[in-house]
């Protein structure tokens, strides 16, 4: 007999009863998150829903605790619902527990949680992903048939890969930010992690839409996107991002060929795209994302909420202690080459020629998106790699975003899609990008290839 988690959410909620759903959720985490850590928080007495679904430690919910992965945070208990969790609630969601994540959402393994790392259900030696590694675990080791993740560069999408679900991040401004704690306001944008594509669909459905307390958040009218996630490929045109994909070689390479060829196979017409800057998209995100963090990082001081130094005398020691205290070493590292883009007389140097770069990059994505419905790359350029490989070289772990980073600073749709395994049994993606508010059409195309291939019905066994 098929174990209820293993089933879609679509399929699975129809047939239990919304307080079996969420205890049957209950139960799988008791059993397995002490190998796993996808959770820094449970909530024992989550209400029965026919949406049991766990959400992301940066983002907040009524009375339940959110840490940001950081020692700052760790005693911080929210007052008050984000609006997606509000919508979530409204539609007869229950919040079964908070992700882990890296500390802030920065990191791309979940290691630099101050909690300690999640680890990946298809081989517990090695990473999550990140930073909504959590997300990606819980869902991947059937704890939860959906959770919420954040991206700012690719923190959705990249777990996702590496645990093999379906990692999905809308257009910038598509769902609100109301409640989800700030990394670079340019560029966060709250996703959905599940197990298909139809799930991923239908909870992005209940998250989307206009916020007035988000004056980021778009008016755009929100679209039936589960409507096309069985209507098939033919004649729709996917470009190969040439610049992305020509120095790939290896495992990587010969899986996404072979995604690409499925596509073919459905009738879709296959050819070669060109984004002459992609290449500069790590480097240009590297700053301003660091840059906006280094602002928005600054509320935490130790006066306002968060940890406050206990061996403080002065208010100048009060904010050095308890940032020194609080804040792990990579977060520092970002306020450090943040507050360097920014200062006066590399301003322009840094920050300012990044947004040049990346308002060519933007133009480019537009000018590839009039020959084309689809840009395809793989997720990840490598699977999941073992713990602590990459915590020592910072540059190593940030070139994990090269194939997420640009939708994010195009501000245009991208969904991840499990594309197989490799030989070590670990998964592998396909990225799937579309053009702004192109989603309804971007769960056509990785519903078709999730229909093709069925990845998603292979569970981790090493829970
Ligand atoms: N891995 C990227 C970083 O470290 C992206 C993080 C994110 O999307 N939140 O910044």
């Amino acid at each position: 007999m098929t174990d209820l988690l293993d089933l879609p959410w679509t399929e699975g909620r129809a047939d239990v009863s919304p307080r079996e759903y969420v205890d049957a959720c209950l139960r799988a985490i008791e059993a397995r998150d002490e190998k796993v850590h996808a959770f820094l928080h449970v909530n024992a007495d989550a209400d029965a829903a026919a949406l049991p679904i766990a959400i992301k430690d940066n983002i907040v919910a009524r009375n339940m605790p959110t840490t940001c992965g950081s020692q700052i945070l760790r005693d911080f208990v929210s007052p008050f619902d984000a609006t997606v969790v509000e919508r979530l609630r409204a539609s007869g969601a229950s919040i079964v527990g908070k992700t882990n994540l890296d500390e802030f959402a920065m990191g791309s393994s979940t290691e630099h949680s101050a909690f300690g790392p999640a680890r990946n259900p298809w081989d517990l030696s090695r990473v999550a992903g990140g930073s909504s590694g959590g997300s990606a675990a819980a869902v991947a080791a059937r704890m939860v048939p959906a959770a919420l993740g954040s991206e700012t560069g690719g923190s959705v999408r990249q777990p996702a890969a590496l645990c093999g679900v379906v990692g999905f991040k809308p257009t910038y401004g598509r769902v609100s930010r109301w409640g989800l704690v700030a990394f670079a306001s340019g560029l966060d944008q709250i996703g959905v992690v599940t197990k298909t594509v139809r799930d991923c669909a239908e909870v992005f459905g209940i998250i989307a839409g206009h916020d007035p307390r988000d004056s980021t958040s778009s008016t755009h009218d929100v679209d039936d996107y589960a409507a096309d996630v069985s209507a098939g490929v033919k004649g729709l045109r996917f470009g190969i991002v040439r610049e992305a994909v020509e120095q790939l070689g290896g495992e990587v390479r010969a899986n996404f060929d072979a995604a690409v060829d499925v596509l073919r196979r459905g009738g879709a017409i296959i050819e070669e795209a060109s984004v002459p800057s992609i290449g500069y998209a790590i480097a240009i995100y590297y700053i301003v994302a660091n840059a906006e963090a280094s602002a928005n990082l600054s509320r935490f001081d130790g006066v306002r909420y968060g940890h406050r130094s206990e061996r403080a005398r002065t208010l100048d020691e009060v904010y050095f202690d308890s940032r020194g205290e609080g804040f792990g070493a990579e977060v520092k590292r970002r306020i450090m080459l943040g507050t360097f883009a920014l200062s006066s007389g590399y301003y322009d140097a840094y920050y300012g020629r990044a947004q040049r770069v990346r308002a060519k990059l933007r133009h480019e994505f537009e000018e590839a998106f009039r020959s084309f419905d689809y840009l395809v790359t793989p997720t990840s350029p490598e699977a999941a790699f073992p713990i602590g490989a990459k915590t020592e070289d910072p540059l190593a772990m940030y070139l994990n975003d090269v194939f997420t980073a640009p939708a994010n600073l195009v501000g245009t749709p991208a969904i991840a899609v499990p594309s197989g395994f490799n030989a070590e049994g670990l998964p592998l993606s396909l990225q799937i990008m579309g053009p702004h508010f192109g989603e309804r059409a971007l769960f056509r195309a990785a519903g078709f290839f999730e229909n093709e291939t069925g990845y998603w019905k292979k569970a981790p066994l090493s829970t």
